[in-house]
């Protein structure tokens, strides 16, 4: 006998008996299907027949697992006491009933594409040789000792004889990896096919479901795309996987229960016709109405005898006890998305529902999350025991476990960070390996007292080793002698000794200087930490080998500020620094043009325009820029367009925590300045409020009295620069009538012109204002040596930084400087952040307070600061950003630029995410 005659006549006779159990469904259970006898007289004449045919060699042997019963004789157990059981349990047994005959005709090759018509999920049928359903996963109350009947009126008060099967049974998930912790099997049994990847590429309409009107909802959110939808992560998600029993549920609690449905109806009532679908649900422990409210065709939705999840809140209204559905899930219609596990939470947009965007997701998680190519190379998995791409994308969106969604993010995370940190790479040694840099040697005693300048650096202190053209310096004339230098040594010409972090990252810049490509550094440190006099020597060096520098500033009066310094520390040398500043004179700009053209000049000081200028710099061999986030990128492409390759100084005064150095400055080597020259006084910080205002006003006019000057910053207004300009207007109006009438006082805000705030600011340095009233606009390196005292309104809403920042203007020369921050009652938060200013003064633990405090968002206070938008992974997690530095050196130092087929996946995606960074 053909196996397919096997198989059609099995199918036959499971035709029959399903129909019937459909039919005693459909006439409610009430045991009148079959007359006369009922279910069991129906199964055992039924079995009678299927054990004939199997003598006859028509079925085939009982197919079933050692130990357990032929069909037939499940059948007949199953249903043998059908009569004696209450309603409930009737139910449970014609389902599990259904369940047995389905998998009898399943095991002989049913066609996959005509699904049974009860209780099997898309995830059942998908597992294509998943093992048939077993009667013990779905009706444990047919096989379990059951009370006597009882009248059906009472049904409401009736719990079930057993507990519902759990959920796992009910979704009846293929496991075929039992044993493994991967969680989902997702990557393709068979090798992925072709139409299955351009899914990925697919409009989002492609989704089932999914209309027009909703794709045009997704474009609002970005989304146009079946992976672009992968790519819409949760915000969060809520946790409805406990589930807890119906009579444990408290009132006033939000639980999520798992119940048998037990009648469903819709109840028309109150002033507002409002319509109330009701369902009477119970587990063993108890039965609980559940409402939903105005959604009628509910009704048809919700079969009784079917198993239900629900999330509501239990609460008593009137003499009732009901519980409000917030969302709720049929498990065997499909696996959970809305309920009873973990739900995911994503950002929304008008007529977008949680509920349709969720079964989009899930579509396409179940459809092509598989598909999503891998890009890490296997040797980085291995290494760091991620998740696979689609399992990690899988996991993000509909979580198995708190334990793989963390693995989730974790692996999503790492990859953001993991690109960054090879765009970064990429960038450097594109910087590197470019045309060579001028080959800047310090003759033995130019810098240092003790003559040590040709040392090299410890090993350590250089981190990456970049391949690259070497020494070929030569391609730019070295014109040696163009200067000729008067003194002899730097440091013997300071009136002090440099400190031994100056010594330590001057040594790493001269080593940098004379390697013959550009060096690429960014040197931090605190402010007063004498980053100048450590510019001005790398300056120096360069002037010694015949190149010219510029030093960059973001503002005009701190490139005066430069200017000036420089010129002093220079002088003894010979070297003459010019000025370029927009607000010069026509005339005095173009002589300073002119004699840096001709080379008479060896150092440009200006603000960043400078480089766009059509400055003749053809023998700029060194650019130090001040002050700023984020320099880098362009600025060094402006500078390579125009035919220049110096190396780069970039310093910055903002102690950065180091995740944040790599992540923003990745691209660059680091040197750190962590101590401040002997003898500093640290400035006097005190956190007052309420009638510590009249305590710091009294201390600004004795300090005004003795000669010295004050800051008074004004509060931060979020809303816009003009209302915060108004607001400081007032407050500088209100000081000087009220508060200060005999000192003279000045203004500075942000909707000054830029040449009205340069003069304001000139005017206090010049000593001719007493107490200058600003907003944030003075934060940035302004040096004030004679300005001893400073008052921040408000300060508690301002970033640690940024206060930081501010209270760094004073304390600046001889005299004891002081700091009031003013705060109203401040929050919890604030208040930490306070006493932690209060307490230190050092600008990397406060860097550090900060970031953990408020956020990498918030740290600098700005949205400019350059940070990448990252989705998911948290600039304050130090371990992950930095384990993603060192697989990223790792692969590209066996790689460089990635250049094997292995990593072209790779290569690509960073090219794609360092534009989008870049353009940030
Ligand atoms: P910043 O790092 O904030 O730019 P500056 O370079 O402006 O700091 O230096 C602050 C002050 O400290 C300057 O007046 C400078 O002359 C002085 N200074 C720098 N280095 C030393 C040192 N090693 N010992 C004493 N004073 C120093
Ligand atoms: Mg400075």
């Amino acid at each position: 006998m053909g196996a397919s005659q096997e198989s059609s006549a099995a199918q036959q006779l499971a035709e029959r008996a399903r129909r019937v159990l459909l039919h005693e469904q459909r006439m409610g259970h009430a045991d009148a299907a079959v007359k006369p006898g009922g279910l069991q007289a129906f199964a055992a004449q039924w079995a009678d027949t299927v054990r004939d045919a199997r003598r006859r060699g028509e079925l085939g042997a009982a197919r079933s697992e050692p130990g357990a019963d032929a069909p037939e004789q499940a059948l007949v157990r199953l249903v043998a006491a059908y009569r004696s059981q209450d309603p409930m349990q009737r139910v449970a047994t014609v389902r599990a009933a259904l369940a047995l005959v389905e998998s009898m005709a399943g095991a002989s090759a049913r066609p996959a594409s005509s699904p049974p018509a009860t209780a099997r999920g898309p995830l059942a049928s998908r597992s294509g040789g998943a093992p048939g359903v077993s009667p013990s996963s779905v009706a444990p109350a047919a096989r379990s000792p059951r009370p006597p009947a009882r009248p059906a009126d009472h049904a409401e008060t009736w719990p079930l004889a057993t507990p519902p099967p759990s959920l796992v049974d009910l979704r009846r998930r293929p496991r075929p990896d039992e044993g493994s912790t991967a969680p989902l099997p997702l990557r393709p049994a068979a090798p992925p096919r072709p139409e299955d990847e351009h899914l990925l590429r697919a409009p989002v309409s492609a989704i089932p479901g999914v209309g027009q009107t909703q794709e045009q909802r997704l474009t609002r959110l970005g989304i146009r795309t079946v992976r672009d939808l992968l790519y819409h992560f949760p915000r969060e998600h809520h946790d409805f996987s406990k589930l807890k029993k119906i009579g444990q549920v408290g009132f006033g609690e939000t639980a999520t229960i798992l119940g048998l449905i037990w009648e469903v109806e819709n109840v028309r009532g109150g002033a507002r016709g409002v319509v109330r679908t009701i369902a009477r649900v119970s587990d063993e422990t108890g039965a609980i109405r559940a409402v939903w409210f105005n959604q009628p065709y509910l009704l048809k939705q919700l079969p009784r005898g079917a198993y239900i999840v629900l999330t509501g809140l239990k609460q008593r209204i009137g003499n009732r006890v009901e519980l409000s559905v917030k969302s709720h899930e049929l498990p065997e219609q499909g696996d959970l998305v809305n309920t009873g596990r973990l739900v995911p939470v994503y950002p929304l947009t008008e007529g977008l529902t949680p509920k349709a965007l969720r079964r989009m997701t899930k579509w396409a998680v179940d459809h092509c999350a598989g598909y999503v190519p891998e890009h890490l190379p296997a040797a980085v998995r291995a290494r760091t025991r991620l998740l696979s791409l689609p399992e990690a994308i899988a996991q993000f969106h509909f979580p198995d476990s708190a334990q793989t969604l963390a693995e989730a993010r974790r692996r999503l995370a790492f990859d953001e960070m993991f690109l960054v940190q090879l765009g970064m790479l990429t960038q450097r040694a594109h910087w590197q390996d470019g045309p060579p840099a001028p080959v800047l040697a310090a003759p033995p005693g130019l810098v240092f007292e003790d003559g040590t300048d040709a040392e090299q650096p410890a090993p350590e202190t250089r981190a990456y080793a970049p391949g690259g053209p070497t020494s070929q310096a030569s391609a730019l004339d070295s014109g040696s002698g163009l200067w000729p230098l008067t003194a002899t040594c730097f440091e013997t010409s300071l009136p002090f000794r440099f400190t031994g972090a100056q010594r330590r990252v001057l040594r790493e810049i001269l080593a940098d200087l004379r390697r013959g490509h550009a060096m690429c550094r960014l040197l931090q440190g605190d402010v007063g930490s004498g980053k100048t006099v450590v510019a001005a020597a790398a300056i120096l060096v360069a002037a010694a080998n015949g190149y010219q520098s510029a030093l960059l500033a973001p503002t005009e009066i701190l490139a005066e500020q430069h200017y000036r310094s420089v010129s002093a520390l220079l002088a003894p040398f010979g070297l003459r620094v010019a000025l370029v500043t927009g607000s010069q004179k026509t005339k005095e700009r173009a002589a300073a043009l002119d004699d840096l053209a001709r080379g008479q000049v060896s150092v440009a000081v200006g603000t960043h325009a400078l480089l766009e200028e059509r400055v003749s710099l053809k023998r700029l061999g060194l650019a130090v820029v001040d002050e700023q986030h984020r320099f880098g990128v362009e600025q060094r492409d402006a500078l390579r367009q125009k035919g220049l390759h110096p190396h780069m100084l970039v310093m910055t005064a903002t102690p950065i925590p180091r995740t944040l150095a790599l992540t923003l400055y990745g691209d660059l080597d680091v040197s750190t300045i962590d101590e401040l020259p002997a003898g500093r006084r640290p400035v006097d910080t005190r956190w007052r409020h309420g009638t510590g205002r009249r305590e710091a006003y009294q201390l600004v006019a004795d300090e005004v009295a003795a000669g010295r000057q004050a800051y008074i910053i004004c509060p931060l207004v979020e809303e816009s620069e003009a209302l915060e300009a108004r607001a400081a207007t007032k407050e500088y109006e209100r000081l000087k009538t009220d508060v200060f009438p005999e000192q003279r006082l000045g203004l500075v805000h942000g909707q000054l012109r830029p040449a009205e705030k340069e003069r304001a600011m000139r005017t206090f340095r010049d000593g001719l204002i007493d107490v200058l009233v600003a907003t944030a606009v003075v934060e940035v390196g302004v040096d004030v040596p004679n300005a001893t005292i400073m008052l921040i309104e408000d300060a508690d809403r301002f970033g640690l930084s940024q206060l930081h920042q501010f209270r760094g203007r004073v304390g600046r020369g001889e005299h004891q400087s002081y700091c009031y921050l003013l705060s109203k009652q401040a929050g919890v938060g604030a208040s930490e952040r306070l006493s932690v200013l209060e307490t230190t003064t050092d600008g990397f633990v406060l860097a550090e307070a900060d970031l953990r405090l408020r956020g990498p968002g918030d740290f600098f206070g700005t949205r400019q600061s350059g940070l990448p938008e990252l989705r998911v992974a948290n600039l304050a997690d130090t371990p992950l950003v930095g384990e993603a530095r060192a697989q990223a050196e790792w692969l590209w130092q066996r790689d460089p630029y990635l250049r094997e087929l292995e990593h072209a996946p790779l290569r690509e995606r960073v090219a794609l995410f360092w534009r989008e960074f870049v353009a940030h």
